[in-house]
């Protein structure tokens, strides 16, 4: 190792920043979040370093540094933009035996600042020695999107009960294995969400269980949006649960990308539901649920898009209300959202549309539920159909019966935000014809009105279809 990588504690200990331009200003950040007592000696400071020392939080002293400054100080930073000044720090705080740091010069630094990931009291440092700053940073990026942003308020939990959990259970290695087991179990997740408290409560009672050698109850749902299907389209929570989950009860519409993402060992249960060919009846998934939490498991219910539109979301999370499982809700990026953005097709617009209706429109026994047509005929807005695929003849007729114009654009998106997305633009008197044609695969999703004119500004993405050649695109 070129350096030893070390956490200093430096609350209310005396260090300098000689500068006061923009570097010093994110050096001076750093210092008093780590709490030290902080002078600033600098010709000149930063509207931002003024304002600090005027509040009585630093100490700013406006003179021309010289080598007796440093003395008394624990640590050093030369952050001015004058490198023979910079020098001077340097060899100042040498003499007096202090470690230095002098921005953007290696040579001279007795130590060196990581990237930072602070989920305090959880610390992570990153460096590559000097070698490549941007690198570390990516690093850094990488690694932040691993951990939960409330990390800090779980290790702080298990910092508070760390000594009534050792009364609790005086044996050390029951005591690990508990800690192992709750660091991923309900009480962590409910840090993770920002309920200390809940998490505080539920951690004694596990502790309490395990005192007295019993199984305490760990089982739980997670009704989890994987998205329209690109997995890059997950939230980092919904990625977290699924890779933690010991089961997951899964939709038609949900990738095997995203599945690939669990556990090898995680159980997979289908409970899709295919047009007019119903796998598992609503009811059953309902109690499918409740009982996988019963019996101890981390259950993920992964729905594709989001699971509270035209997902029976609720229907899903009343029944496990009513069984007094725990559970959590996890949105996801819906069809809409993802069609229209990778379609290119804004679904608000400032010049077109000022609102967005979403509606279901699947068949029940070959006719159309009942819709509010002559509110989705007014202009001036987009109304998005999910489920219309079969009915997209009848949904087109309807509309025109009403009142909207048959000029009006229209698109339909196969597959949308995948490898195979293909995009079908036409107007509300000719996409029925041009989707007959086409060899459509589900699912599919419609966009009605003005703003399906600017894809063909704003179309962007090309999907391996698209870029074959081989669609329809309009
Ligand atoms: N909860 C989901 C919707 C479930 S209903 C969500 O929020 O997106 C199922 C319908 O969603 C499909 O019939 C189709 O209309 C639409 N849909 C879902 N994913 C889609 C995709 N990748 N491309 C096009 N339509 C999609």
């Amino acid at each position: 190792m070129d350096y030893l990588p070390i956490f200093l504690k430096l609350r209310d200990l005396p260090c300098l920043i000689v500068g006061g331009g923009e570097v010093a200003v994110r050096k001076l950040g750093l210092l008093l979040d780590a709490g030290a007592a902080v002078t600033v000696i600098a010709a000149s400071a930063e509207a931002v370093i003024v304002e600090l020392a005027d509040r009585g939080l630093i100490r700013l002293r406006t003179k021309v540094f010289e080598a007796t400054d440093s003395e008394g100080f624990r640590l050093i930073i030369a952050a001015t933009d004058d490198r023979a000044v910079n020098a001077a720090v340097a060899t100042a705080a040498r003499r007096h035996g202090i470690p230095v740091n002098v921005v953007d010069c290696p040579d001279l630094c007795d130590f060196i600042f990581p990237a930072i990931i602070d989920r305090s009291p959880v610390l992570v440092a990153v460096s590559t020695g000097g070698a490549s700053p941007v690198l570390a940073r990516q690093l850094r990026t990488r690694i932040e999107a691993c951990i939960p942003s409330r990390f800090g308020t779980l290790a702080r939990l298990a910092a508070d009960l760390r000594e009534r959990v050792r009364q609790a259970i005086p044996e050390p290695r029951a005591r690990r294995h508990f800690w192992e087991r709750t660091l991923e179990g309900p009480a962590a997740e409910l840090a993770l969400q920002g309920r200390a408290e809940e998490a505080e409560r539920v951690l004694l009672e596990a502790a309490d269980a395990a005192a007295r050698q019993e199984r305490p109850a760990w089982g739980s749902v997670a009704l989890v949006g994987a998205g329209p299907g690109d997995p890059d389209l997950l939230t980092l929570r919904a990625l977290r649960l699924i890779q933690e989950a010991d089961v997951i009860v899964y939709d038609r519409l949900v990738s095997t990308e995203i599945l690939a993402l669990a556990r090898r060992d995680a159980r997979r249960i289908y409970a899709g539901k295919e047009r007019s060919r119903h796998s598992i009846p609503q009811d059953d998934i309902n109690a499918l649920l409740a009982n996988l939490a019963a019996e101890g498991n981390r259950v993920v219910r992964l729905k594709g898009g989001d699971p509270f539109i035209f997902g029976r979301g609720g229907e899903e999370i009343e029944t496990l209300m009513a069984c007094g499982i725990p559970f959590q809700v996890v949105p996801g990026i819906t069809a809409a959202s993802g069609c229209a953005a990778y379609a290119g097709i804004p679904l608000t617009h400032r010049a077109h549309a000022h609102a967005c209706v979403f509606v279901a429109g699947h068949l029940k026994d070959g006719t159309l539920q009942d819709l509010d047509w002559p509110q989705l005929v007014q202009p001036h807005q987009t109304v998005v159909v999910y489920m219309g695929l079969q009915g997209l003849p009848q949904i087109c007729a309807e509309l025109i019966r009403h009142g909207a114009p048959p000029s009006r654009p229209a698109a339909l998106i196969q597959q949308g935000t995948t490898r195979d997305q293909k995009v079908l633009t036409a107007t509300l008197e000719t996409l029925p014809d041009r989707v007959a044609d086409a060899g459509i695969k589900a699912p599919t999703l419609i966009i009605i009105g003005e703003v399906v004119a600017l894809r063909k500004k704003l179309a962007w993405y090309r999907s391996r279809l698209e870029t074959e050649g081989r669609s329809g695109n309009g």
